[in-house]
């Protein structure tokens, strides 16, 4: 764990705090909320999706045009179509959007499209990947692989780390169990060393850990509760019709209701929350047309500080 000296925290109050956007931060004391269907699936599926939930508020859209699917036979995702899609969507609403790169050919076409590169569990240790992404210029939301410890899962973050991108978020997605009614378990405690030992923001992803839509805000809460600087939540505008991840997927009526509830949460432990009213004006006063405007900018330096 020493290795990574990196990813660790030079002193307990070290912390990164890393710009998604001009107004959207994670890793300071506001709490990020990224929501969207697990696949992108059309233009007017995303465009519901961000505009309902804007004013929620949820800071950043994730869909995968990528899809790492068990079966090959399975939907993979709608490949360049999907990040011509999540462009579109950045530069209407203004929001920052997120999506999965599986391979190191990918990375270059997504960063034309998407703020934010995930690498999902499957690839959490898929070093040439991880290596690659070091020299993106763009924020990479890491998760935890199905079964990697906490060690190796810092470890993975410092190969992004080690050859020159700091802006790097950690993912909780949940870890394989023996008990299957759930898809996997959410792993509280990994989020609480994880921000007692690295200076990375954290975020917990309740969506793939329950597998059950029923189970997503609770765990939602108990992540914020624990010290999570933000979610990631699978949510659609017809759930039980989503191609992939349907049984986790939250109506967008049940995603505003969870965000909603997290506020004296949030509160509770300290942290704070994006007002509807203060983003709405926000995007109003210009982050829409200055996204729709501009390319996607260079990353700007991750800001560490000890407080
Ligand atoms: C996803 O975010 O849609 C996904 C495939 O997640 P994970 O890699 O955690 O399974
Ligand atoms: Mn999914």
């Amino acid at each position: 764990m020493l290795e990574a000296k990196l990813a660790l925290k030079s002193s307990s109050n070290h912390r990164s705090v890393i710009a998604l956007s001009d107004s959207v931060m994670v890793g300071g004391d506001n709490i990020l909320i990224i929501a969207g269907p697990c696949s992108v699936e059309s233009e007017e599926q995303m465009d519901e999706v961000a505009s309902k939930l804007a004013l929620a508020p949820v800071q950043v859209i994730r869909g995968g045009a990528f899809k790492p699917r068990t079966s090959p036979y399975s939907f993979q995702g709608l490949g360049a179509e999907g990040l011509e899609i999540l462009s579109s969507i950045r530069k209407r609403h203004g929001m920052p959007v997120v999506t999965e790169v599986m391979s190191i050919e990918q990375i270059a076409q997504a960063a034309r499209h998407a703020d934010i590169l995930q690498v999902g569990s499957r690839n959490m240790q898929n070093f040439e990947l991880l290596k690659a992404l070091g020299s993106a210029e763009r924020t990479v939301i890491l998760k935890r692989g199905l079964a990697a410890t906490i060690e190796e899962f810092i470890l993975a973050a410092e190969y992004i780390l080690s050859q020159g991108n700091s802006r790097v978020i950690l993912c909780e997605r949940g870890i394989r169990s023996f008990d299957s009614y759930t898809r996997n378990v959410l792993d509280l405690g990994c989020i609480v060393a994880l921000k007692q030992l690295t200076h990375l923001p954290v975020i917990a992803d309740p969506s793939h850990a329950a597998g059950k839509r029923e189970l997503v805000a609770d765990l939602s809460r108990a992540a914020i509760a624990c010290g999570a600087d933000g979610i990631m939540v699978e949510c659609h505008p017809n759930p039980e019709l989503s191609v992939s991840d349907a049984r986790q997927a939250l109506s967008l009526e049940d995603m505003k209701a969870l965000i909603e509830s997290l506020h004296p949460i949030a509160h509770a432990v300290g942290r704070t929350m994006s007002d509807r009213r203060q983003s709405g004006l926000a995007l109003v006063a210009g982050a829409k047309a200055k996204l729709a405007a501009k390319q996607l900018p260079c990353r700007p330096a991750a800001r560490s500080s000890r407080l």
